[in-house]
């Protein structure tokens, strides 16, 4: 890996996440194309990021994740939520839950109704295939023999069969490919691993461009902010090892930082709401009121159940004799529970009246803890959460003064909505349906949380309230549309500033139906596309 910054780059990528990855790879396929990859975090050196489950160990590390905090949510009791968000090579692809589902199609559909031409289903559906290394056999929806290995969750837990039997004894459609022809069901996902390893964008995209003699990759490089001359975004401000520098791009800048950063960069170089520029003392650029607004994300509220048998895996972890099972079962055949996804079964399903398509998705997990992480209760347990797929709430990521390395100050606002609230309530009412099927209801003790006394909509709310957690997806903070307003166009292209570009989950105009890597993953593909048709006609003109 390069560790000098070179002082100029046809193409400047800040950011090494999900979708900055995909960016600078695909970019420096061209040996005639220079590419800096800049990155704050470290390189992806530490052991627990590349073992799957590891993300238990890596999502508060002070050093891997940004560790956000909301401002105090005025609809779940004033609390601040935690929100993890990777600072390493790879970013939140190197610490996330594995998870690979791409939404519904019908998502995209939206996003194209909303004036985002070119980014319907079947418009991105190519660049999903692209990316992909399905170990599945390729169909017209899957795609094989590109960088991203996605594989079958290697589980066979008697608890997760017994869950999706009693969803299916529920009412609920059993479905294997949550990417296939309809999301809805109940099943397990498939993920971004391949042999027991977690398949981050780092691993999947950059490793094996790294040797490029035209991609520098600069790990410890915190940018400062877009270089600006007049309208024409000209370069990057980094900070690195002390030093403040700037790169030169001669062609574009492209910010990658994700949901929460890249709306900062932006605010940071001049281009935001002009009134919140003022008041840091920051000149304006270009007024656009909408950076840093329309941000979303999915909220989820558990249920967790004592067992009256020791099934799941508390007990197993919570024993020596257990981990070192776990253990010796990764190491012979790399699967096992070091091997599982944040989610071990999914349901998707809808709840609300009028739903097309699933409102919420529950993530099923064979053992139970008192908040995500490794410590698991010290009876047997299993969780079931839900999360509403498409939120109406909207919050806001503004700027908590013009200091860069100050953290941005976030406004989830969840559950501003009377839908939203229903969805939620509506959600864990279906939970506890599937709980008392025949299936499972047998080896159930108990409802530990919220707990059987919490009956009322009123009871649920609170415990929502009291006890919710976000499923790490903000999203729509530089939201892309066809209109005016909209901070990127649907090229991507910061609007009334030439040479910037955002590619991330901030574009989104809605976030995705569905865990929201793959998404991130689609957005670089296409904005790499997207900058070479442009360089092609630069070239032509
Ligand atoms: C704990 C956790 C669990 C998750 N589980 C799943 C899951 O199971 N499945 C799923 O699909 N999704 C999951 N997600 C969500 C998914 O991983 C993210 O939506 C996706 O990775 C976001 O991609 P991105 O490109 O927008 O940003 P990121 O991947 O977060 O990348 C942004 C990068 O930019 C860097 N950066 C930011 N600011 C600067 C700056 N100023 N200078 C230089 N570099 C900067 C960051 O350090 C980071 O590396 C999870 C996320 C988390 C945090």
């Amino acid at each position: 890996m390069a560790d000098v910054l070179p002082e100029v780059a046809d193409y400047v990528v800040v950011g090494a996440g999900s979708a900055g990855c995909v960016v600078a790879a695909r970019l420096s396929e061209d040996p005639n194309v220079r590419v800096v990859l800049l990155e704050a975090g470290g390189r992806d050196t530490n052991p627990w990021i590349h073992l799957p489950v590891g993300y238990a160990k890596t999502m508060y590390h002070p050093e891997l994740s940004w560790n956000y905090l909301t401002e105090p949510e005025p609809n779940l009791d004033n609390r601040q939520l935690i929100w993890p968000r990777g600072r390493v090579l790879g970013g939140s692809s190197s610490l996330n839950g594995l998870i690979y589902i791409r939404g519904q199609r019908e998502d995209y559909d939206h996003w194209r109704q909303l004036g985002c031409t070119g980014w319907s289903f079947a418009d991105v559906l190519p660049y999903f295939k692209r990316s992909e290394d399905n170990e599945r056999p390729g169909s017209e929806l899957r795609g094989r023999g590109g960088p991203l290995a996605v594989s079958d969750l290697r589980q066979n837990d008697p608890l997760v069969a017994t869950f999706v039997q009693a969803a299916v004894e529920a009412g609920i459609p059993r479905n294997d490919d949550f990417n296939g022809p309809t999301q809805e069901g109940v099943g397990s996902p498939q993920t971004t691993t391949r042999n027991g390893l977690r398949w981050s964008t780092a691993r999947a995209f950059l490793k094996p461009a790294m040797g490029r003699p035209n991609l520098a990759v600069i790990s410890n490089a915190h940018s400062t902010g877009v270089v600006m001359q007049g309208n024409r975004a000209t370069g990057v401000r980094v900070k690195r090892h002390g030093a403040e520098l700037v790169v030169r791009a001669t062609r574009e800048v492209i910010l990658c930082g994700g949901a929460i950063n890249s709306p900062q960069l932006l605010l940071l170089s001049g281009i935001g709401p002009a009134a919140e520029l003022a008041q840091h003392g920051i000149p304006v650029v270009r007024d656009m009121p909408q950076v840093g607004r329309n941000l979303q994300d999915h909220l989820q509220a558990r249920m967790v159940y004592k067992l009256n048998q020791p099934m799941g895996l508390n007990g197993r972890k919570n024993s020596l004799l257990g981990l070192a099972a776990m253990g010796l079962e990764y190491i012979l055949t790399r699967s096992g529970p070091l091997t599982w996804s944040a989610g071990v079964a999914n349901v998707f399903a809808r709840v609300l009246p009028g739903s097309a398509s699933p409102d919420v998705q529950f993530h099923m997990l064979p053992f139970s803890s008192d908040k995500p992480g490794p410590d698991l209760h010290r009876f047997a347990g299993m969780t079931v959460s839900t999360c509403q797929l498409r939120p109406e709430s909207r919050g806001t990521i503004t700027l908590a003064n013009a200091d860069p390395f100050a953290k941005a100050l976030i406004h989830a606002n969840y559950l501003a909505t009377e839908t939203d609230r229903r969805c939620m309530i509506e959600g864990l009412r279906l939970i506890r349906r599937v709980m008392a099927q025949p299936a499972i209801a047998p080896l159930v003790a108990g409802e530990y949380l919220p707990g059987e006394a919490a009956e009322t909509d009123e009871a649920l709310l609170a415990h929502i309230r009291a006890t919710s957690s976000t499923i790490f997806h903000p999203s729509g903070t530089c939201r892309m549309g066809g209109d005016a307003a909209s901070v990127v166009d649907p090229e991507l292209r910061v609007r009334g500033i030439e040479g910037l570009r955002v590619a991330d989950a901030s574009v989104m105009p809605t976030v995705v139906s569905g865990n929201t890597n793959a998404a991130c993953i689609m957005i670089g593909e296409k904005c790499a596309d997207l900058l070479k048709a442009s360089a092609k006609q630069r070239l032509a003109a």
